[in-house]
């Protein structure tokens, strides 16, 4: 079976999008061909273990050797899943999509258990199709220069979400307090179905943990979204605040 680098195995709250608040287990990964510059989850050296909370919150840690057969990934994923319920299983990163290789072993087996949820950067179409009928749910990131530091790829986008809406599909706008008008409005070109949820989550401050955004910009993008999309909605990571994984 295959082998992926992974930083964490556990199970927590989903803190972000249309989903927060449900249980689910997380799968994180280790690698992204992005560098956001609000990024959370750095890429760490190869050689670092996997990190498995086996009791919720209580701060048990077991240290798997990196790379993580595929095997042994879903025995903990099987077990996770007899000690507490869950509403779906989280891929993240890092890009998850980085390692098709390995969730094409994975995903079968898996999505008897529980539903796939695909946190995604939403850049990979072509990686994505290799996944594609074991997926379920996908948050998909439209990345903003101002908040990423990075270029915007439109196009990218637009190929991906052309297939992601054939899934139950969200946006997650990560935005800085420097968001444009023009940025917003790149949204449009990508997602054209009205009643796809937009979730704006202002960038999170990776020391402290606080919303770097102001009230006064927030409220200008939700409303500049409204015109357009039926279900805009404002999250902030509400893991950060529970202290949460
Ligand atoms: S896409 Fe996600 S994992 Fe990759 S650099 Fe950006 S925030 Fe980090």
């Amino acid at each position: 079976m295959g082998q992926a680098g992974l930083q964490e195995i556990f199970s927590s709250i989903q803190g972000e999008g249309v989903y927060v608040g449900q249980r689910q287990i997380f799968v994180r990964f280790n690698a992204c061909h992005l560098h956001c510059q609000y990024c959370d989850a750095p890429q760490r050296p190869a050689h670092e273990p996997c990190r498995v909370e086996s009791n919720s919150g209580e701060g048990q840690d077991v240290l798997l050797n990196n790379p993580v057969s595929a095997e042994l990934l879903i025995q903990w994923i099987k077990q996770l899943h007899q000690q507490y319920k869950h509403h779906s299983i989280s891929f993240t990163g890092g890009e998850p999509l980085l390692y098709t290789f390995y969730l094409k072993e994975i995903l079968p087996p898996i999505q008897s258990l529980l539903p796939v949820y695909l946190e995604t950067s939403g850049t990979q179409p072509d990686l994505y199709v290799e996944i594609e009928p074991w997926v379920d749910i996908i948050a998909m990131d439209i990345k903003l220069p101002s908040a990423t530091g990075e270029a915007c790829r439109i196009e990218a986008h637009q190929a991906f979400y052309a297939l992601a809406r054939e899934k139950e599909c969200f946006i997650k706008l990560v935005v800085a307090e420097t968001t444009s008008t023009d940025e917003l409005d790149w949204v449009k070109q990508i997602v054209p179905d009205r009643d796809c949820p937009i979730i704006i989550q202002p960038v999170t401050d990776l020391k402290t943990g606080a919303n770097t955004v102001s009230a006064k910009a927030l409220f200008y993008m939700e409303q500049h979204l409204r015109q357009t999309y039926q279900d805009v909605r404002v999250i902030p990571q509400t893991h950060k605040m529970l202290s949460l994984l």
